[in-house]
């Protein structure tokens, strides 16, 4: 695949028949597997299409180049089914070793084309690739086994599956299509000794210091409150000591 966000293939060979331009209307809600029962290019399964009434949009080769052969904006004559044919995309799966091995798929093919499925999801916003909901199987839609091993439920589903997913989620976090630099953690700022003030506003701070100044202040010395035998002005404490002492309250008379 040439780019995954903008869902641009490796080779493009567009039908010149057998698909319809349009999709009458319709908009596109889901990815439909296939199974290619051929080991073919995407100019091999062109030339197979000339002569069938048959397409699909894209095809994962073997060797997993991806070739588009019908436009995503055209349907293409897929499903046999024209109401999905008309709401899906169609991706065809090549297997790599034909009925005598009994159509296996190689790991780059189920990887190419989950991926592919994953970014037709992020392009057309149909959502995270879940099963039964953005992505469904050609057995769905008509009297066929396809995409057989890939159908879900098959030895190749759960692979293909996770691997969307995970494309999805990796397209998901990475839109620009770079790959995440990893911004260093800053060191956590220190946490200042938190004395009682720091609870109280400035405004708190500020009242709390003049009553503070006004409480030392009343506390003397003044000269009202009498002065002692160095002629020096008594604080309050002063004056009341003195006071209780005049009133017999002490020992020290
Ligand atoms: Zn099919």
């Amino acid at each position: 695949m040439k780019n995954w966000f903008t869902v641009e293939p490796d080779v493009t060979r567009i039908m010149n028949k057998h698909f319809t331009p349009g999709r009458g209307g319709q908009r596109i809600e889901y990815i439909t597997r296939h199974h290619l029962a051929g080991i073919l290019t995407t100019e091999q399964t062109w030339q197979v299409w000339q002569t069938r009434q048959a397409s699909a949009h894209y095809v994962v080769e073997n060797s997993g180049r991806i070739g588009q052969l019908v436009w995503d904006r055209d349907t293409a004559w897929s499903n046999a089914n024209l109401a999905s044919n008309q709401r899906s995309i169609a991706i065809e799966h090549s297997n790599s070793g034909g009925a005598a091995a009994d159509w296996p798929i190689n790991d780059t093919v189920i990887r190419e084309g989950a991926r592919l499925a994953a970014a037709l999801c992020w392009f057309y916003k149909l959502g995270r690739p879940q099963f039964g909901r953005n992505v469904r199987d050609h057995r769905e839609f008509g009297q066929t086994s396809c995409p057989h091993h890939l159908a879900n439920g098959g030895k190749y589903h759960s692979t293909w599956m996770r691997i969307a997913q995970e494309h999805f989620d990796w397209m998901t976090a990475n839109p620009s299509g770079i790959p995440p630099t990893v911004a260093p953690i800053p060191a956590p700022a220190p946490i200042p000794e938190e004395g009682f003030l720091m609870a109280l506003s400035d405004a708190e701070q500020r009242e709390l210091l003049t009553k503070t100044r006004d409480i030392h202040a009343q506390l003397g010395p003044w000269a009202q409150l009498g002065q002692n035998d160095k002629g020096q002005n008594l604080t309050l404490v002063d004056a009341v000591a003195d006071s209780r002492r005049k009133q017999g309250h002490t020992k020290e008379k």
